[in-house]
């Protein structure tokens, strides 16, 4: 038989290419190497947003490490390969190898399809350290599988990851030092943002190495010693996050001509790769590793493949992702840095939580929502360090992509005191602004 189109990996871009091409009526077989569900389900946003949770309901570890085991089940259950089945998609457990622009093979077995997506994900990018391989060490991958309590924990690596972590890790009394190479705090964003976390993670007793210079590993009895610079920690546990790895080496990709380089796989604005047959999306393209864009590059597929000669193309200014840590942050589009560097004139309007009843009525004494504009009022970009940042961004990021102008928030009245109308009174500084620029000009 020939699959209108063979999915490899069932994590979130894999489910969501199968499931929307399956209600299209197009015939879909799955290969999956594992369980269905992928990093966010078994390693990722599930385990890590549920152990947030539970690091503050005064729980300890291994207790709350066990309910988080229990709510990764409760989600895989929804997309478990039953329920894959009773959709009327085939479904395969093996891993996947191509052998031509249409057929791969799984445990000895060939499949043909008229279309082939490539969702096998990332996985934790494992670096050269000087005595790793003498010990034992935690990954997002294991770190959720644990069983017993542990007093320390070195991770090496300061990105989002360890910035989740660290914070519900200390609220179980765990000792967190954090390493990091980079001078830097979190790069990617304005210096602000790195500035106030940093102030936080050191109110809360975290300590964090930035520039911390090689890495050395020694392991002294039970204990590992993590060396860096003129420093020394010891520590039961020692977790690296130091980025990701896309997943493509197994898939023999070269065979048919399928061009990638070590940060993922290649593809043209309709994620298409080298080869139009074969479509790659989520974790293993990048650049951006999220799971809504992993479900975004799907329903573009989807779209594809549907519909090939009116195709849609991946876009990324609009594309929005929150921080879980304490408190949330959150962004959409340009950073005021990013903006700056194109030399762009900008108008940057920002709300705390002295000026927003809404923190205040929450005890809630850290707050700050920045909106950059161009000087038509156009949103090039929002960011937003608070208590709710995750949701409070997204009506940012739907006033963007809808390209509404800031002040033209000032028309939809919110419930007070909700953020909404947080965003609404920040907007309300963008209108002063643009009717002072109308009385200017008439006059
Ligand atoms: C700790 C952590 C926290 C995160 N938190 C968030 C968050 O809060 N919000 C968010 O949006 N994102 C978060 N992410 C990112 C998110 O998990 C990923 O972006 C998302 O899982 C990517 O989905 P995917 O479908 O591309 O890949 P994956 O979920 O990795 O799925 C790939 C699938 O392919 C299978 N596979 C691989 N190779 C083969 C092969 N050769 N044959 C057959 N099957 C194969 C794998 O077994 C896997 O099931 C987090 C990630 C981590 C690590």
């Amino acid at each position: 038989m020939i699959y209108d189109c063979i999915v490899i990996g069932s994590g979130a871009a894999g489910l969501t290419v199968s499931f929307g091409l399956k209600t299209a009526g197009k015939k879909i077989l799955i290969i999956e190497r594992d369980e269905p569900g992928g990093e966010c389900t078994w390693n990722g946003c599930i385990p890590s947003k549920s152990f947030i949770s539970y690091s503050k309901t005064g729980i300890d570890l291994k207790v709350a490490l066990e309910k988080v085991r229990e709510k990764i089940f409760e989600i895989a259950r929804a997309e478990n390969s039953d329920v894959i089945m009773k959709k009327g998609i085939d479904f395969v457990k093996g891993k996947a190898v191509f052998i031509s622009k249409t057929e791969v093979k799984v445990n000895g077995e060939i499949y043909s399809g008229k279309n082939i997506v490539i969702a096998t994900g990332s996985r934790p990018y494992i670096p050269k350290i000087s005595g790793l391989e003498k010990v034992e060490f935690l990954t997002n991958e294991n770190f959720f599988k644990e069983t017993d309590n542990f007093k320390s924990i070195v991770m090496i690596g300061g990105g989002v990851i360890s910035l989740e972590l660290s914070f519900a890790l200390k609220k179980f009394g765990i000792d967190v030092t954090i390493l990091e190479l980079g001078k830097r705090f979190l790069p990617m964003e304005d210096i602000e943002v790195g500035d106030f976390y940093k102030e936080k993670l050191s109110q809360e007793g975290i300590k964090l190495i930035l520039d911390c210079g090689e890495i050395k590993i020694e392991k002294h009895g039970e204990k590992t010693v993590v060396k860096c610079a003129e420093r020394e920690f010891e520590t039961e546990k020692l977790f690296l996050s130091v980025g990701r790895a896309a997943n493509l080496e197994e898939l023999d990709l070269e065979k048919i001509g399928i061009k990638f380089d070590k940060k993922g796989i290649f593809v043209n604005k309709y994620l298409q790769t080298t080869v139009k047959e074969v479509y790659a999306v989520g974790d293993v393209v990048g650049p951006y590793r999220f799971s809504h864009i992993a479900g975004y590059h799907g329903e573009i597929v989807i779209r594809n493949i549907i519909f090939p000669y009116i195709k849609k193309k991946a876009e990324y200014e609009n594309i929005s992702w929150a921080i879980f840590s304490n408190p949330e942050f959150s962004r959409v589009g340009m950073s005021e840095e990013e903006a700056r560097s194109k030399n762009l004139r900008i108008r940057v309007y920002t709300l705390l939580e002295s000026e927003n009843d809404r923190s205040i009525v929450s005890l809630e004494n850290q707050f700050k929502l920045k909106v950059i504009c161009d000087s038509k009022f156009n949103i090039l970009g929002a960011s937003c360090i608070g208590e709710r940042a995750g949701e409070i961004i997204n009506l940012l990021q739907l006033l963007k992509s809808q390209n509404l102008k800031f002040y033209k928030m000032v028309n939809s009245v919110q419930a007070y005191p909700t953020y909404g109308d947080s965003v609404r009174k920040l907007a309300k500084k963008a209108y002063g602004d643009y009717l002072k620029e109308i009385i200017s000009f008439k006059l």
